[in-house]
């Protein structure tokens, strides 16, 4: 098995080999004219020159001034915005099959498809924040060989939840470890620092009292093991005492916002001390009523695209929204959601590093490409600023991922960015007037593209 294995990565190198080559004797590119939200946070800039040889940005400057190199094909984009490419650093691959979660939904097709639908929709980085196969680690090699296609493949693997406990989704016993005692925990994290995950994920959650939480034993053993094996740990959580616990065993990245009680001044000052990344992932609890109770945000093409033709008509059943007025939960997730965007923007406030996330593919209702969108918007509700929102979901993914090679439009940084036909800067609804998406200095088509002058 090993053999057959390596033997099919060294064809897929060699492949890649092949294709890098390529990209790289391609003439230079040079976008004229756009305003450039770079993702530093620094003001956009108008009339800019981008120049992209290969996969790399090589210089930025002033359309008119900044000399095109030699044989360079130039791209036209007056009236246009570019902005970096979205990063996700909380979705998921592989859960969801027609209209449910099934423990048998994880297959390589259905992965290379997420993926190819997120880069069609400006996400040119994703990570699949657990319940992988382990088939995700080949289908990540074959990408950074040059030879597979999509939104850029990060993984923390299986991740760890609880016996019995959350992650509840239902899943192949080969998807998710879930270890009773600390011992078992620490195997699951040598097990995954094999297989070279680019982060660690833990469950610490009861899913409002339902199930029994991982004991802050088994937490503790994730944390330690994943640091001596240099990796870093994402938690899912949900109450504050258990976001304090875990900042104060050493986890490195809380990859929901905090919904049960506001975040206080200890929990700030302890997330700055340690330079933790808080994902507010905010779409994950109004996804629970959004579209029962919101059908009007299912009506354009930018959504519908996103979603199969059944899965579509059953978010538009009655049976659908008869279900979700039924679900005794969707007042403590209507209450969550609330506390995640007081505690989003009082976190911002204060200093901390924010990310982006949506939990998107999680759940039928999470949608990949569509939520990412949606999630920009959600944060800017809650008083964000847009470019905030934007840098947090280009530079502030990229810093959590310790990505040093993508986030920003800067020299000697992958060219993955959008033109967008509108300014999000001015309307973050914008970010979904794709003109084209670039990915590694490769210009992808939008899936539904900007009805643009
Ligand atoms: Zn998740």
């Amino acid at each position: 098995m090993t053999m057959r294995c390596s033997r099919v990565s060294a064809a897929v190198v060699m492949l890649g080999v092949g294709l890098a080559g390529l990209a790289h004797a391609a003439p230079a590119v040079v976008l004229e004219g756009a305003r450039l939200i770079d993702g530093t946070g620094r003001p956009a800039r108008d009339n800019a020159a981008l120049v992209i040889e290969g996969d790399k940005i090589t210089a930025v400057g002033t359309a008119g001034k900044l000399p095109r190199p030699k044989g360079a094909r130039v791209v036209d984009v007056h009236g246009r915005t570019i902005m970096p490419g979205l990063i996700s650093a909380h979705s998921h691959v592989g859960l969801v099959a027609g209209t449910a979660n099934r423990a048998d939904a994880y297959t390589r097709e259905a992965v290379q498809s997420a993926v190819v639908q997120y880069e069609q929709y400006g996400v040119t980085s994703v990570v699949t924040l657990g319940l992988n196969r382990d088939l995700v680690f080949e289908l990540r090699d074959q990408q950074r060989a040059g030879a597979a296609p999509g939104a850029s493949i990060f993984t923390a693997g299986r991740g760890i939840g609880a016996p019995g406990g959350v992650p509840p989704q239902p899943v192949a016993p080969d998807q998710v470890y879930r270890p009773a005692t600390a011992e078992l925990a620490r195997a699951a994290v040598r097990d995954m620092a094999g297989h070279h995950v680019d982060l660690v994920k833990l469950w610490l959650d009861d899913g409002f009292g339902k199930f029994t939480k991982m004991p802050p034993e088994v937490y503790h053993a994730v944390i330690d093991e994943s640091h001596k094996h240099g990796l870093r740990v994402a938690a899912h959580v949900f109450y504050l005492a258990d976001a304090k616990a875990l900042v104060a065993a050493g986890v490195d990245v809380l990859a929901h916002s905090v919904r049960d009680l506001p975040v206080d001044d200890e929990l700030i000052h302890a997330l700055k001390a340690h330079g933790v990344f808080y994902i507010p992932t905010l779409n994950v609890d109004e996804s629970f009523f959004l579209l029962a109770e919101q059908p009007e945000v299912m009506k354009d093409e930018f959504f519908t695209h996103a979603v199969s033709p059944e899965l579509l008509q059953m978010f538009q059943s009655q049976a659908f929204r008869d279900k979700v007025a039924a679900n005794p939960s969707v007042p403590k997730e209507k209450a969550a959601f609330a506390v995640a965007q007081k505690n989003l923007k009082a976190l911002l406030d204060a200093g901390v590093h924010v990310a982006f996330g949506t939990d998107s593919g999680a759940l039928p209702e999470r949608i990949p490409g569509w939520g990412e969108h949606h999630e920009l918007e959600l944060m800017v509700r809650a008083g964000l600023s847009p470019m905030d929102a934007i840098v947090a979901a280009t530079q502030g993914s990229a810093a959590l991922l310790k990505a040093t090679d993508r986030g920003t439009l800067e020299v000697g940084k992958r060219a993955d960015f959008l033109v967008l036909a509108a300014d999000p800067t001015a309307d973050i609804r914008n970010t979904r007037q794709l003109i084209s998406v670039w990915h590694g200095g490769r210009e992808i088509a939008p899936r539904v593209p900007a009805h643009a002058p």
